[in-house]
């Protein structure tokens, strides 16, 4: 007897309705939202440039934090994402998993929820921008990122 495929939850729930685990597993980890970015202190009307520089506490050998839990006390600009205000994350990609549910669109092929390869996701995500960790000798407006992504 042919049983019936059940919708995954991405296509089937709105963020609102994601349980912790879901949300969780939505990120497609592609650390784009590690980089650095540079907007005008004093207007942030102003446009936000994205550098390839990655925040000190990210791993780039192992792709991701080096201290998920305790994140926020350690980096005071990491930002925790939450279902209410992510109307506000305009400056997340394009293609985070977040902002395209939100958008009511579809996950990309090569998330890693549906291709079921983290791996996939490398090209996409702040490995194709050749990343370098950020230090205090580092001026970020020598990083900018030119190309959208
Ligand atoms: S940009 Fe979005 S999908 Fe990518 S790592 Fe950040 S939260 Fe996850
Ligand atoms: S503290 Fe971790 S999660 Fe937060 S921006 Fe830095 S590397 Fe990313």
């Amino acid at each position: 007897m042919k049983q019936h495929e059940t919708a995954p939850f991405w296509e089937t729930k709105t963020l609102e309705a994601l349980n912790p685990q879901e949300w969780e597993m939505l990120c497609d980890g592609c650390g784009l939202c590690c980089l650095n970015r540079l907007q005008d202190e004093e207007d942030d009307t102003a446009p936000i440039y994205l550098t390839r520089v990655a925040c000190e506490c990210y791993d780039i050998k192992a792709g991701q934090c080096s201290d998920y839990a305790n994140r926020f006390e350690k980096v005071e600009g990491c930002m925790r994402l939450s279902v209410e205000r992510v109307a506000e994350y305009d400056w997340l990609p394009e293609t985070c998993a977040y902002r395209l549910i939100y958008e009511g669109k579809s996950l990309p092929a090569w998330h890693p929820l549906i291709s079921k390869d983290p791996h996939t996701v490398r090209p996409h995500g702040m490995y194709a921008l050749n990343p370098i960790l950020d230090n205090e000798f580092i001026d970020l407006e020598d990083y900018i990122v030119e190309e959208s992504i």
